[in-house]
């Protein structure tokens, strides 16, 4: 496990190959791993942050996978002007089309990273995206970029 193994060379993907090897060895979970391919989350600490997991649209294109794409402006959001007055972020998702869950989200802005861990457990869940619209962010927070995103893509 590891670096190693050339699969996705950061700590947390380690870490996270080392905890179902040991679950494997105590026969206590499937024998393989599932994340190190399709939800790989990533930041990069710069100000403003950029993180991401799973597809980019470039991605996308590049493994013939038929995505929907919504945006939205998280600055727009009362709970980025909470955060900072003059807050400007970008918030991203991409919906597999078939099988409609999502399928990458990618934020730009100041403290996106803690938007991260919510798009893996939506990628990594595979939940679908009508139940999504039933996770009710609180108000204000910078959370609420995800009704945001279904509201973009359902009136786009
Ligand atoms: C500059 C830099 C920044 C990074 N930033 C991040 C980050 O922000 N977030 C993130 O998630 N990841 C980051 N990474 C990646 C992360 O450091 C690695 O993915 C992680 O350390 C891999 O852990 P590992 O235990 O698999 O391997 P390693 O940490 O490389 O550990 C392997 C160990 O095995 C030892 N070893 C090698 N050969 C032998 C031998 N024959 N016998 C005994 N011991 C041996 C080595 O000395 C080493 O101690 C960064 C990497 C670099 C280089």
């Amino acid at each position: 496990m590891g670096d190693v193994n050339r699969r996705a060379l950061f700590t947390r993907q380690g870490k996270y190959q080392a905890r179902v090897a040991g679950a494997v060895i105590a026969s206590r979970a499937p024998h393989s791993s599932t994340a190190d391919v399709e939800a790989v989350p990533g930041v990069v600490f710069t100000d403003p942050e950029v993180a991401s997991v799973g597809l980019t649209v470039r991605e996308a294109e590049r493994t013939g996978r038929d995505v929907e794409v919504a945006d939205y402006e998280i600055g727009h959001l009362a709970g980025a002007v909470q955060y900072r007055p003059d807050y400007r972020g970008r918030a991203r998702n991409l919906i597999d089309r078939d099988r409609q869950v999502v399928v990458g989200a990618t934020f730009v802005g100041p403290g996106v990273a803690e938007l991260l861990y919510s798009a893996t457990v939506a990628i990594t869940g595979e939940v679908p995206v009508e139940r999504l619209w039933h996770a009710v962010p609180a108000f204000p927070t910078i959370s609420e970029v995800w009704l945001r995103l279904l509201e973009a893509r359902r009136d786009s």
